[in-house]
């Protein structure tokens, strides 16, 4: 079959186009209106996302080199997301497919950031052992099968992303900021600065706390010297993303223990972070885990998950009707 596929979840207007389990086309209309904001405006979101939407369509088409009557199948994320932004993409995927006389598949964008594992090789065995981490979300994620997942633990407040974003914020730097943490934490020492580990129980994080703690380890030291920040950056941003990395890693080595999972994947907009993924590759051998890594494009926001979501749900007759709505909260 070959499918197409709508992302609107947030700030990225995105649309794929899934051939036989292949991607032909990956079209992602990033917004940087938010970047004035400091962080992402739910109502300036949907508005571009009503303004991108059908050129991201037809280019996709177009890079796929398929016409509208090859489609068999049209997908989209219903949710986790910006409710309106949502409803731009879930729109539109309703009336594409009543115009053309296609299935509809809803897909959960979770589920999806998970699912981008089996967009290429080398993909991971069920059962495997997910940490996705990304602007929302936070989850070690059991694995059991396409759409049999369950979350074994998950952030109590601020997901990973958060921490990341926020501690940019601290610093001065743009949104999103966890790219920008990352490449100056390239030049740093990730040991000059200790953060405290948060101590919370389970399979379970917590980042408002660390949030915390870093805003008062900036404030206390900027008293000292006020050019604090510019000239110690690289070594902030290196022990932070340490301390991140580390907590991050500490529980989904508990989990792995716990499951008996040697499988290990990991998801998300914060997955591209070369802390995490160079790290995580490190104890491969050690630990006697499988790593699976995505590549770079189907880390952050992207339709190629949702397409391939899509594909794997349309081979198992899964569709929804015209009557179904975006949500805001999803569970799986
Ligand atoms: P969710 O998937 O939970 O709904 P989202 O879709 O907004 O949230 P993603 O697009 O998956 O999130 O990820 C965006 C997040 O990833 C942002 O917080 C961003 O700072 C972070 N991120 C992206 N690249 C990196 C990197 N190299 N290092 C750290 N963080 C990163
Ligand atoms: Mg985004
Ligand atoms: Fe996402």
């Amino acid at each position: 079959p070959v499918i197409l596929a709508i992302e609107s979840s947030c700030d990225e207007t995105s649309v794929a186009i899934c051939d036989n389990g292949k991607i032909t086309a990956n079209v992602i209309a990033n917004q940087t209106i938010h970047e004035n904001y400091g962080g992402v405006i739910p109502e300036l979101a949907s508005r571009v996302h009503q303004q991108n939407i059908v050129p991201a369509v037809q280019q996709a088409l177009a890079i796929a080199k398929i016409q509208k009557k090859q489609l068999d199948g049209v997908a989209f994320t219903q949710g986790p997301g910006l409710l309106g932004s949502l409803l731009v993409g879930v729109s539109f995927a309703k009336s594409f497919a009543l115009a053309l006389d296609l299935p509809l598949i809803s897909v959960n964008h979770m589920q999806a950031h998970i699912l981008a594992h089996f967009i290429d090789e080398p993909m991971p065995k069920f059962p495997f052992l997910c940490l996705t981490v990304s602007g929302g979300h936070t989850q070690i994620v059991l694995v059991k099968d396409y759409f049999d997942m369950e979350i074994v633990g998950e952030t109590l407040d601020d997901a990973a992303g958060e921490a990341f974003d926020k501690t940019a914020k601290i610093l001065n730097l743009p949104y999103p900021g966890g790219p920008l943490i990352d490449k100056y934490a390239k030049q740093g020492n990730p040991k000059a600065y200790q953060f405290p580990e948060p101590q919370i129980k389970d399979l379970n994080y917590s980042f408002s706390g660390f949030k915390t703690a870093i805003l008062y380890f900036i404030r206390d030291s900027q008293k000292v010297n006020p050019n604090f920040v510019e000239e110690n950056l690289a070594d902030i941003c290196a022990s932070v993303q340490h301390s991140i990395v580390n907590i991050l890693l500490n529980k989904l080595k508990k989990a792995a223990k716990q499951y008996h999972c040697t499988q290990i994947a990991i998801a998300g907009g914060v997955s591209a972070n070369s802390g995490l993924r160079d790290t995580l590759m490190s104890l491969q051998d050690s630990l006697g885990w499988e790593v699976f890594i995505p590549k770079f494009e189907y880390c952050t926001d992207n339709a190629a998950m949702i397409a391939i979501a899509g594909y794997h749900k349309f081979l198992q007759n899964d569709f929804v009707g015209q009557e179904v709505a975006p949500m805001a909260r999803m569970n799986f």
